[in-house]
């Protein structure tokens, strides 16, 4: 067997996108031409979204400043607000009040990178779709996520139990190969608290 390619996909969102997204939606609310999309604002900056040229900023027929436009009948000093994930000594979404001029800044510098972030986005699912159309026998392509320990809870826990949870490592993953296109999808779940023993395990189910 021959492992094409691993894709890990976490369940999670993406950060850069998601502080985007909430950047401009916050933002459409007070400057009402601009979109309350993080892909409608980015299509906007480029003519092309499959032209490195245009996703990389070289091409001089789109550009961020395409934006300006939505800008254009508000006031600079305006208030707004909206949600950011931020990362101190914990994780959390963080309310932003600021005023137009200094969040238009902000998304127009994250702006600048967005355009290829997405492309980037783009032509891995692309791929991936063509590499599975194509596969050939003894050939699989294995799509993963992290490996996570979850804790065990029970229905009508006593209390000492609740106290003393048992945790196990969970890894999922589905494994695409050829055999009248079917699709296998497998989770395993170790009682060893490592990640890498509880991957290997998965590894050596499916060989
Ligand atoms: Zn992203
Ligand atoms: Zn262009």
């Amino acid at each position: 067997m021959v492992v094409l390619l691993v894709v890990v996909t976490p369940f999670a969102y993406c950060e850069y996108h998601e502080n985007i997204e909430m950047c401009v939606k916050g933002l459409s609310k007070a400057a009402v031409s601009l979109p309350s999309s993080a892909h409608q604002a980015v299509e906007m900056t480029v003519r092309l979204m499959d032209n490195e040229k245009c996703v990389d900023r070289k091409c001089t027929d789109c550009g961020v400043a395409k934006l300006d436009g939505c800008f254009k009948e508000c006031d600079d000093e305006l208030e707004v607000s909206f949600r950011k994930w931020t990362k101190d000594s914990i994780i959390r979404k963080e309310l932003m009040q600021t005023d137009i001029a200094e969040a238009k800044q902000d998304l127009y510098t994250k702006m600048e990178t967005f355009a290829r972030h997405v492309y980037n986005v783009k032509r891995q699912h692309t791929e991936l779709k063509c590499l599975k159309e194509n596969l050939v026998d003894n050939h699989v392509i294995i799509q993963e996520d992290f490996a996570e320990n979850y804790t065990l809870r029970q229905q009508n826990v006593i209390t000492a139990a609740h106290w003393a949870p048992q945790q196990v490592t969970i890894f999922t993953a589905v494994v695409y190969y050829k055999e009248n296109n079917e699709l296998k999808m497998s989770c395993t779940v170790s009682y060893q608290m490592n990640w890498i023993t509880t991957g290997t395990l998965f590894l050596s189910s499916i060989s």
